[in-house]
């Protein structure tokens, strides 16, 4: 039988918390619009959701617009991860579809950045599946009980996919429910503070 002391009985909330990086942790490039990203990123076809894996020449062109000094920190939510790693009271995941031909300056960045101190562990899609298939999968995987992300249709797919899960969708404007699971949020300390 298991002997419990009932003044620690406190009540502990751990929870598995899931972070993308580019445009929640890390600023766009400053010199690109963010719909460049969104056009460009995504395949037109409005039935299904696909992401396009760039040819090589543009590969080297992205390459150039991952350059750690065009990759800023979001200063405020970089501050609160850290908060968030030293209260030392959740399981913090960096779960990102940054594709292979970007290792190199994704590691630079997580390094130069203290990612790699802050996060439980860190997970890319180096092996260029479609993003929202590898973020579904280590959601699963890694039991994740919440996870914020910026782009919409993308988290709309993991709430249906993962109903146990919490979602926030980080965007500029809207604090609303948008689905049982999927919350719009300008604030991601929601991640953590959300009842
Ligand atoms: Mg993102």
């Amino acid at each position: 039988m298991e002997l419990r002391n009932p003044r620690c009985d406190r009540e502990i909330v751990t929870m598995r918390l899931g972070f993308d990086l580019d445009n929640v942790i890390i600023h766009y490039p400053p010199v690109v619009p963010e719909w460049v990203f969104d056009t460009f990123y995504k395949e037109k076809d409005h039935t299904t959701l696909r992401y396009r894996i760039p040819g090589k020449i543009e590969q080297k062109g992205r390459q150039l617009l991952h350059l750690p000094f065009l990759r800023l920190p979001i200063k405020r939510n970089l501050s609160f991860l850290q908060k968030l790693h030293n209260e030392n009271k959740h399981e913090l995941y960096l779960i990102s579809s940054r594709f292979g031909f970007l290792k190199r300056q994704t590691h630079a960045l997580a390094k130069k950045y203290g990612l790699t101190d802050v996060f439980t562990e860190l997970f890319f899609n180096f092996e260029n599946e479609q993003p929202h298939f590898f973020k579904d999968m280590m959601i699963k995987k890694k039991k994740i009980e919440r996870y914020i992300d910026d782009d919409l249709a993308l988290v709309t797919y993991l709430a249906h996919k993962n109903p146990q899960t919490l979602f926030f969708w980080y965007n500029h404007t809207e604090n609303k429910k948008i689905l049982p699971n999927l919350f719009a949020t300008t604030d991601i300390q929601d991640i953590a503070n959300k009842r």
